[in-house]
């Protein structure tokens, strides 16, 4: 298993701030709203705040900005909706599991992110490596 041992220590206020990345930009966001619209949790039903689950988490900034409306309605055919809090139990469950890369994680910063919350995991998680070194 290729997990860090950072990883997981990684708060969870990380993962819903990642989902407000694409949404500093005002197309994405009124194209998320648009699509939202009569939405629900899939677990609960509510149609509060809601979230969403991409097949592909790294798309889910080119989905809203650069994708064609064909292509964004097919990729988002596969994803799933939920409520903050189920969202949040989820992607606890998946992390755990490693299967989910967020911003605020080492491996987010090593695929090319270098948002203030990646910059911030990776050199958490280079500290974390020298600390170890040296004890
Ligand atoms: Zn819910
Ligand atoms: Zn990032």
């Amino acid at each position: 298993m290729g997990r860090e041992a950072g990883a997981p220590a990684v708060a969870e206020k990380i993962v819903l701030k990642s989902v407000e990345y694409e949404e500093k930009l005002p197309i994405a966001r009124a194209r998320k709203k648009e699509w939202l619209k009569g939405k629900c949790c899939c677990k609960c039903g509510s149609t509060k705040d809601l979230m969403i689950e991409y097949p592909d988490p790294r798309l889910s900034f080119a989905v809203w900005v650069w994708a064609k409306p064909a292509r964004r309605n097919r990729h988002l055919s596969r994803a799933k909706v939920w409520c903050e809090e189920h969202y949040r139990e989820r992607i606890r469950e998946r992390k755990m599991n490693g299967l989910v890369v967020t911003h605020g994680m080492a491996q987010m910063y090593r695929r090319g992110c270098r948002c203030a919350e990646c910059k911030k995991a990776i050199c958490k998680y280079q500290m974390d490596r020298v600390a170890k070194l040296r004890s």
